[in-house]
């Protein structure tokens, strides 16, 4: 007799994000600004005379509280993880029985997906509509006619950048009934339309928060879940007790602390986006190109075209990297400083005039 791997697990590979240097990263929706000199200082200190032989804060209360007031929400209702990644194989395994029917969306974040069936639940792919949109009484319908445990999406969108109202949000929590529903809020920095606040006074609603994007902590694996108290506590209760480490815990409250400073930069980064959405939004009204480029309520632009893995493969060449999905022949590209996006256009703009204009003449 010999040991043999599970079925569901022989076949797994590691996960790879794209791997050497690239001059340009924008491919992982991270956020492009990078600490400043003022925050680091602030770091330096907390470091000097740290605790390193002691176990971390399981509750980090300090680090929820400057979340919470970041928030303006109450830190009772908040429960800190590593990363959101921990929090969503947490809901998906501890918070549902094996064989539970978990709805999740196409296009969208496949990491829901591939913790349900770590967690041999039952899987429902609910497709979206023409507009890469989910039409809300659809998917109220389609949780209610499965008998569905749970629901979970990101709103907005990865990686389609669009986003539902938060009266349809609200509607769907309402309607599901016995449903669970999870929001993942980790791009609504960038948008208007959270529940964040009101995630306490449902029964059947868990909000995630990640510090990884409009944050710029991606670093530190720093994600939270926010709901009412009888799921905060099941949540706190099944978590690992040491699951955030002391130094994220201690750099993540002082960057909630300095409120000023993120608002800024969301903004900036909406900016940004804004001008790269823009950018090729020209390119391809002036090329008349046969792409379709989404509006953007996130920090990237989603775009589909028969060229994807071309345009890719030309970026990477250059230097740039962005984030390709095959199976839609599309591409994600996060918006970058002004310098990254400038340059982003032009190798768009040349990738245009090498590949596709000598072609038709
Ligand atoms: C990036 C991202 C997260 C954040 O994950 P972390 O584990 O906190 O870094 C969560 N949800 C979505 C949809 C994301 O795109």
């Amino acid at each position: 007799m010999s040991y043999e791997l599970v079925k569901k697990v022989k076949e797994l590979e590691p996960y790879e994000p794209i791997s050497g240097t690239y001059k340009i990263r924008l491919d992982a929706n991270e956020s492009f600004f990078n600490f400043p000199d003022e925050l680091r200082s602030e770091i330096k200190e907390a470091i000097d005379g740290f605790d390193f032989n002691r176990y971390p804060d399981s509750a980090a209360k300090e680090l929820i509280k400057a979340f919470s007031d970041y928030y303006g929400i109450d830190p009772d209702n908040v429960t800190a993880t590593n990363g959101s990644d921990e929090v969503l194989y947490l809901i998906a395994s501890a918070m549902l029985e094996r064989g539970s029917r978990v709805v999740v969306t196409e296009p969208d974040f496949s990491m829901y997906a591939f913790y349900s069936f770590l967690s041999e639940n039952t899987i429902l792919t609910y497709k979206k509509n023409e507009k890469l949109n989910i039409d809300i009484d659809d998917l109220i319908a389609f949780i209610n006619d499965n008998k569905a445990d749970m629901v979970i999406f990101s709103n907005p969108c990865n990686p389609t950048g669009c986003g539902i109202s938060a009266d349809d949000a609200r509607k769907l929590v309402r309607e599901a009934g016995n449903c669970l529903v999870v929001l993942d809020e980790a791009y609504m920095d960038f948008w208007d339309q959270p529940l964040l606040k009101e995630a306490q006074d449902h029964d059947n609603l868990i909000v995630l928060k990640t510090a990884s994007k409009a944050v710029g902590s991606a670093s530190l694996r720093l994600g939270f879940a926010v709901a009412n108290k009888t799921i905060t506590r099941a949540l706190r209760a099944v978590k690992s007790p040491y699951n955030v480490n002391s130094l994220s815990q201690k750099i993540g409250k002082i960057v909630y602390d300095h409120k000023d400073l993120l608002k800024e930069r969301a903004d900036e980064i909406k900016k940004q986006t804004r001008a790269l959405y823009d950018g090729i939004k020209k390119l391809i009204e002036s090329y008349q190109l046969p792409f379709v480029i989404y509006e953007p309520c996130a920090n990237f632009v989603f775009i589909e075209t028969e060229k994807a893995k071309d345009i890719y493969e030309f970026l990477l060449d250059n230097r740039i990297a962005v984030r390709l999905f095959g199976k839609y022949s599309a591409l994600r590209i996060t918006a970058g400083s002004e310098r990254e996006n400038t340059a982003l256009l032009v190798n768009f703009e040349q990738f245009i005039i090498q590949n596709i204009l000598k072609r038709n003449r």
